[in-house]
């Protein structure tokens, strides 16, 4: 008797389990009453990867009305209203839109090179549209830009028609510091009046969140600045990031007091405390690492050839321009890294440790987003599945790298009941990509449909190989 029970509660868990991977969740079982003639786009067959449940379903129906998924369901049991226009994803695998949680539209990839191609406002309008385009085309429907002057602002309509939904927060507040020069990314206060008064200017000029930098060339806010920045933020609804690049757990410390709602880059993870880790997962914080950035520029110029820097897709859709500049980016880089190799540093190494802290910050409860500093130097925009890649090679199941570039991006954004997941009510963002990204996720570079709040967005190849 006792051992019967011991049993089927130790079956529980793997009964749950199974059932979550195989069926629909309860929503997607709800009888569809409602007019059919709503449903304008119905996606079949395949497998769904839907952001939550740890195993894809195979031969999903998803009802799109409108602008919103309707109905998740199985074929066979899910009724396919006679006027939807029916794409057929057999054979392919169906995500969530990805969302890049950590990009700069204004940047090419070329770090003060990019200035060559956006020194004008006609040249740098046109270098966002066209950042903005390749995102959408490699499946991102949503991006983060984290720091831009107000032309990004400025363009949000004409950004989110060409390319992802735009969460942006222009300019960044930074302490003000005598010596260093004005620019027109960052915003300067000194004392918690003036914080506050920033707060609310970049809250007038359209902002979505408020993001501050912490960094070693600037003096660090005191933590009644700082707690005044996220009060005022957090009045308006908007959510504060900070940037640190200080990889010492008293910035981290500042950044907990004061009560921000994300911590971008590395310098989280190096926290020597781990008890930080623990406060992090209890003010449910989301750290965006921004790692392949690491692997971007001290790795692959070393071990990759000039031809192979740049992958297909992306390589036939940058201007040929872009792609010399970004070769001779990758010189400067290569030279860098052999005088860091000569004395002694080994960038897989670091690597590697930072997905050694990463590991335990996930073990502690942390929430990771996906960005690799999206326009950064080496990391043009069209190519945000490296980051996945990277994650996935560093030993991190492929279908929670898949959750962290989706659900956990949407979580990153405060966005999480509108975006990140394929659910019944969510907005319909949503790709479909070539090969199985669980077996394989360089699968992932191989997007072949973009749907973005219900619009479908062909992608196309110009590099496929015929049959
Ligand atoms: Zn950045």
């Amino acid at each position: 008797m006792a051992g019967t029970m011991r049993m089927r509660i130790q079956m529980l868990p793997i009964l749950g389990l199974l059932l979550l991977g195989t069926l629909p969740g309860p929503n997607a079982l709800r009888a569809n009453d409602d007019a059919d003639a709503e449903v304008t786009l119905a996606l079949v067959g395949g497998w769904l990867i839907d952001g939550n449940t740890p195993l894809p379903f195979e031969n999903p129906v998803i009802l799109i009305a409108g602008e919103r998924i309707k109905t998740v369901g199985r074929l066979g049991r899910v009724r396919i209203p006679p006027g939807a226009n029916v794409i057929d994803a057999q054979g392919r695998f169906i995500l969530p839109g990805l969302i890049d949680a950590h990009a700069h539209l204004e940047g090419l990839g070329l770090g003060e090179r990019d200035a060559d191609f956006t020194d004008t406002p006609e040249k740098l309008r046109h270098a966002i549209l066209q950042n903005a385009r390749l995102n959408l085309l490699s499946g991102v429907t949503s991006l983060r830009d984290c720091g831009s002057s107000e032309l990004v602002l400025k363009l949000r309509d004409q950004i989110e028609a060409e390319g992802p939904r735009l969460f942006a927060a222009g300019p960044q507040l930074v302490k003000r510091e005598a010596t260093a020069s004005a620019s027109p990314l960052f915003l300067e206060f000194d004392g918690v009046k003036e914080a506050r008064r920033k707060v609310r200017e970049q809250i007038a000029k359209g902002i979505d969140f408020v993001k501050v930098r912490l960094t070693r060339q600037r003096p660090l806010p005191t933590l009644e600045e700082l707690s005044a920045i996220v009060s005022e933020a957090h009045r308006a609804g908007l959510r504060v990031a900070v940037h640190i690049d200080v990889p010492y757990d008293e910035a981290v410390r500042l950044a907990l007091m004061a009560g921000v709602d994300t911590i971008e880059h590395m310098a989280p993870l190096r926290a020597h405390d781990d008890r930080l880790f623990l406060e992090m997962a209890r003010h449910n914080i989301v750290v965006v690492p921004t790692l392949y950035q690491l692997q971007a520029q001290r790795v692959n110029p070393m071990e990759k050839n000039d031809e192979e820097l740049i992958e297909p897709p992306l390589q036939t859709r940058l201007p040929p321009e872009i792609r010399h500049a970004l070769t001779q980016r990758a010189a400067l880089w290569r030279r860098l890294a052999l005088e860091w190799r000569a004395r002694g540093y080994d960038p897989k190494r670091a690597l590697r440790e930072a997905f050694r802290t990463l590991t335990r910050a996930r073990l502690l409860g942390v929430k990771i987003a996906l960005g690799p500093d999206t326009g950064s130097d080496l990391v043009p925009h069209g190519q945000f599945y490296k980051e996945l890649v990277l994650y996935a090679n560093m030993g991190i199941p492929p279908i929670e790298v898949i959750q962290m570039a989706t659900r956990m991006g949407a979580e990153a954004l405060g966005r999480e009941k509108e975006l990140g997941t394929i659910e019944p009510g969510k907005l319909a963002d949503i790709i479909l990509v070539e090969g199985d990204p669980l077996l394989d996720p360089e699968a992932l570079r191989n997007v072949v449909l973009v749907i973005k709040g219900g619009q479908v967005i062909e992608v196309p190849r110009p590099e496929a190989k015929s049959r």
